[in-house]
């Protein structure tokens, strides 16, 4: 993949990648003012597809709203645009981030007088945490960063700002030699990773933290729990205790770019059999199975550009 190749929307238009940039001073910099999306698209013998889209747009949507940032597109708009981006790149499988911030204008904490940006980027991207890890688990630590309470950050807007937490707890993860991080919530209780939602195995039973335990309201967390309920498996969304994590016998992250990725060890103790289990693979392997057309898609969510 050659990025001086490529084009990135910007503002309705599209530009190459060397020119998609921004001004120093712009609010963006200075304060974390953006809200954004990941998405992925995969090819299949179908064509390329762009998995959930209407959702991501959605978020996006509504993150901006709760941050008060006027998109001046429609989500409809938006959604052809990400998908002209793939387009326009010739790209088959990839990521694509499109993000929306306050630009360049007055530089105090009020960010209402500034412009609202829109650019939308595509790359190629392989498994976030590894192949080696989607086969035989990654290796995890509970951060001693926690989650910010729900009066300080609101965790439903995926906003570049909340970033700067994830970042603590995942320099804090690799410093210690893990793959990953997880993270608790203000009350103690378990809440995601640096960058995905996290989902345990209990007697057969999955399990994962209610939304409102400070996690992000994730669009693969959402699909997994329709495909493990369609597998037969029941899913319980609730309050979960860190010690719950080592005794679990399979857990596994999900999200966009970590898709569903499995965890052998956390904190160095061993999860269930200290690789992929059983039921992560089941769903793991039904969700690609979903996305590289193998099997119907019966919820509609690939998009095909
Ligand atoms: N939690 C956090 C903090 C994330 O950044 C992500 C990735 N967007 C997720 C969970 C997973 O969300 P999704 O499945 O919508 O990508």
């Amino acid at each position: 993949w050659d990025d001086t190749a490529s084009k990135v929307w910007m503002d309705g238009e599209f530009v190459d990648w060397k020119d998609a940039t921004i001004h120093s001073l712009s609010h963006v910099v200075h304060y974390g003012t953006s809200v954004f999306e990941g998405i992925r698209a995969y090819s299949n013998e179908n064509g390329t597809a762009v998995f959930r889209l209407k959702e991501h747009v959605r978020r996006l949507f509504d993150s901006a709203k709760i941050y008060k940032i006027p998109i001046p597109y429609t989500e409809e708009e938006i959604a052809e645009a990400i998908k002209e981006t793939v387009r326009v790149n010739d790209l088959k499988s990839c990521y694509i981030r499109p993000i929306v911030f306050r630009g360049y204008g007055e530089l105090g904490v009020n960010p209402l007088n500034c412009p609202v940006n829109v650019v939308i980027a595509a790359w190629d991207w392989g498994s976030y945490l590894g192949e080696e890890g989607m086969a035989n688990g990654v290796d995890i630590g509970v951060s001693s960063w926690r989650k910010p309470a729900p009066d300080t950050f609101p965790a439903m807007a995926k906003c570049g700002a909340n970033y700067m937490n994830s970042q603590l707890a995942k320099i804090e993860a690799i410093e210690h030699g893990y793959d990953e991080a997880i993270m608790l919530d203000y009350t103690g209780y378990v809440s995601e990773g640096s960058g995905e939602n996290i989902f345990l195995v209990e007697d057969g039973v999955l399990h994962t933290p209610s939304l409102g335990s400070s996690n992000l309201r994730g669009i693969t967390r959402d699909s997994i729990i329709k495909v493990a309920g369609d597998l037969g498996y029941e899913v319980i969304e609730e309050t979960i205790s860190r010690e719950r994590l080592y005794l679990a016998d399979e857990v596994f992250f999900t999200g966009t770019a970590a898709e569903v990725t499995p965890i052998r060890t956390i904190d160095g103790k061993t999860i269930g059999i200290g690789k992929r289990g059983p039921i992560a693979e089941k769903i793991q392997s039904t969700f690609f199975e979903i996305v590289e057309a193998k099997i119907e898609d019966k919820y509609g969510w690939l998009d095909y550009i």
